[in-house]
């Protein structure tokens, strides 16, 4: 229960309402899931099929920060493909980009570098602090990838996650903790092996077990989100970032850091916000404008350690690469998006919006009375059931309401504005108004309005 006056039957009365208004306005949406016969779960992927709703938005197109769907509503869109397109929806600069590589210069995939590639590598490594970068398409295969190298060049088997993280579809890291267990993650479709043989588990925050866990000496590497934020926002405690990179050295331990999401703390991500120093930084969605992309990065050491592993076959064969990693429309992409959209001054803009999100919604929280939390992280933030906020992803996971999440994404659905599905997530970009800022806070105070107490 996320209050104990809540009324949650009137509540439950109150979503069906919602679902039955999204449902009449939206018949063209409706027909498009319905008839796609051709579609497992008739989407293209499963997971589109689970918007709140029973069917998701036909997209007719999008930009900036607005999404249309084929039904001819026009929202302000703070899902932002879930970061995919942090740098708004088809930005201009790097369309452009795109446009010149695939219309003048011809050619998407030649299994061959491109100019682009350097200049985003170099532009990742002013960044991040890391000199040597690669490409990959996904956020997930460049978790993959870190991974495999960090198990080749330290010789051992395990990585250590945060309990309730997330990375992709990466099967070491759906795992989680049960009673003190490493165990798969409640729904792991088809896990290859149990997890507890390649996996340790801790709760984020929580150092001593960190220290207990890697002790044990078989951990490659760690691969941790600086904050969590697939389960809420968990930010870490003052001190557990410097005491999570001298148990790793002590250790023998890399550390790898998972800035997909994360970025959005500011230009350089949180590894310059945090002043954090990894061995590996991996990444992917936002940085080419919604082209899909992944990369990670090396230090000069990692670096040298892997290029110098005669034993390291550096082709697909050897469990890192593909054949359209590192192509050219992605690293043209991502050269535009890093050097020309999610500049400094985008995210001077991006964060201020999401300062006026954040006090909206807590001023919003306190008048109502509820007890619940906002976490901020830059230029995204998001609302959680519990307060104070939660410092683990157990402690997290606890509040979670699938009702209220119901009842908030439809409200604002219905009212024109997205939230991330699957989170209750506000992301802004370069191209957010002040005026979709206050739309937001808005609605959002509507739907707590309207909640029932009894
Ligand atoms: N890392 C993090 C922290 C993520 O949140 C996600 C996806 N939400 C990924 C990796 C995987 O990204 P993708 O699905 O684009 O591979």
């Amino acid at each position: 229960m996320a209050s104990p006056s809540l009324d949650r039957a009137r509540l439950a009365e109150l979503v069906d309402g919602e679902r039955e208004k999204y449902r009449a306005a939206h018949p063209l949406s409706l027909r498009a899931a319905s008839g796609a016969a051709h579609l497992l779960a008739g989407v293209p992927m499963t997971w589109m099929a689970k918007w709140a709703g029973g069917f998701p938005l036909q997209l007719a197109g999008a930009r900036g920060a607005t999404v249309t769907d084929v039904d001819g509503y026009s929202y302000a869109d703070f899902c932002l493909g879930d970061t995919g397109a942090m740098a708004g929806h088809s930005p201009p600069a790097t369309m452009e980009a795109v446009r010149r590589r695939l219309m003048e210069d011809g050619g998407v995939t030649a299994m061959l570098p491109s100019s682009d590639a350097e200049l985003a590598g170099a532009e990742l490594a002013r960044r991040f602090g890391l000199p040597s970068w690669s490409f990959s398409l996904s956020a997930t295969d460049a978790n993959r990838w870190a991974i495999r190298i960090a198990r080749q060049v330290t010789r051992r088997p395990k990585i250590l996650v945060f309990n309730w993280c997330y990375h992709g579809s990466v099967d070491e890291t759906v795992a989680g903790l049960e009673d003190g267990r490493v165990v798969a993650r409640e729904g792991n479709v088809g896990a290859p092996v149990d997890p507890a043989i390649t996996t340790r588990v801790v709760e984020f925050n929580d150092v001593e077990a960190l220290e207990r866990e890697l002790a044990a000496g078989d951990v490659a590497a760690v691969l941790a989100e600086p904050a969590l934020t697939n389960i809420g926002i968990v930010l870490p405690d003052p001190g557990f970032h410097s005491a999570l990179r001298s148990l790793t050295r002590t250790a023998g331990t890399l550390l790898i850091i998972d800035e997909t999401h994360t970025i959005s703390a500011g230009p350089c991500g949180a590894t310059r916000a945090f002043a954090l120093e990894p061995d590996v930084v991996t990444l992917g969605k936002a940085i080419a404008g919604g082209i899909p992309v992944g990369a990670f990065g090396l230090s000069a050491e990692l670096a040298g350690l892997l290029l110098s592993d005669t034993e390291a076959d550096l082709v697909d064969v050897g469990g890192i690469g593909g054949t359209l990693a590192g192509n050219v429309l992605s690293t043209a992409a991502t050269r535009a998006t890093l050097c020309e959209v999610l500049t400094d001054e985008a995210f001077t803009s991006m964060i201020s919006l999401a300062e006026r999100y954040e006090a909206g919604a807590v001023s919003c929280l306190a008048r109502a009375g509820l007890p619940w939390s906002v976490t901020r992280l830059g230029a995204r933030a998001e609302f959680r059931y519990t307060a104070p906020a939660p410092r683990t992803g157990s402690e997290s996971a606890a509040a979670d309401d699938p009702l209220l999440d119901e009842w908030f994404h439809l409200f604002l659905a219905n009212r024109d504005v997205l939230l991330t599905p699957f989170h209750n997530m506000a992301l802004m970009c370069p191209a957010t108004t002040t005026a979709q800022v206050d739309a937001l806070v808005e609605v959002f105070t509507a739907a707590v309005d309207a909640l029932p107490y009894s």
